[in-house]
């Protein structure tokens, strides 16, 4: 039995809920286009109701098409960039917040999150984590293709720290990527399923399932005490 020396987490719908990053970006955005927007209210809302229904990516598309103002060719571009570089009003899971303050000074902290580097970077300083952890890696600063579910970000984590592969847990939420390298490379691997996480129903890849599943972060300390 190895005994666990390092936490490293994801970030998006691991240590706060990433629905609230879109919503903070739909605020940020109908703001920068108050000239085309009466009700902000309603524009923030019909944009959420978009997020549920369509590929989240097109957001924006489509409410520029359904509000018939698709005329402006540059305004989905302007609003992409909007959102992407507004500071976000975001806060850690509760139980996040409870779990990093526990493990403080008894284990090694970390954390690797996908994403555009602005983007990620505006979060971890929304919610104060670097302050939290001892390394964070955004791994879009590590070069294309170097995201989950490649290695790379694990390996320098484990040198960072300082620990060898099977003394590391990683804690995330989407079966999809999320779990192939730390598998692969001997970590011991924990799946926070969030009821309005927007990946709990992603299919895991061979190699790509958590050894285990946890509903709430609270239940982790018993986890990494085995
Ligand atoms: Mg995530």
């Amino acid at each position: 039995m190895t005994t666990i020396a390092a936490v490293i987490f994801d970030m998006d719908d691991t240590l706060y809920p990433e629905r609230t990053y879109a919503f903070s970006g739909f605020r940020a955005v109908v703001d920068s286009c108050a000239d085309l927007v009466d009700d902000p209210d309603l524009a923030v809302d019909e944009m959420g109701a978009l997020l549920d229904r369509s590929d989240r990516h097109r957001v924006f598309n489509c409410f520029v098409e359904q509000r018939g103002l698709s005329d402006d060719a540059e305004l989905v571009q302007r609003m992409i960039q909007t959102f992407r570089t507004h500071r976000p009003t975001i806060s850690l899971h509760r139980d996040a917040a409870a779990l990093l303050e526990r493990l403080r000074g008894r284990f090694a902290l970390g954390l690797i999150t996908d994403g555009a580097a602005v983007q990620q970077q505006a979060k971890v300083d929304a919610l104060g984590v670097a302050s939290l952890v001892d390394e964070i890696i955004l791994t879009d600063e590590l070069g294309p293709g170097l995201g989950k579910p490649h290695p790379a970000a694990f390996e320098l984590m484990a040198d960072r720290l300082g620990v060898t592969h099977e003394r590391c847990v990683y804690v995330a939420d989407n079966a999809g990527k999320d779990f192939v390298a730390p598998n692969a490379l001997g970590w011991k691997t924990v799946q926070v399923l969030r009821d309005d996480g927007f990946y709990g129903d992603a299919v895991a890849p061979p190699g790509g399932n958590a050894d285990h599943k946890i509903y709430t972060l609270a239940d982790l300390d018993a986890i990494i005490a085995e």
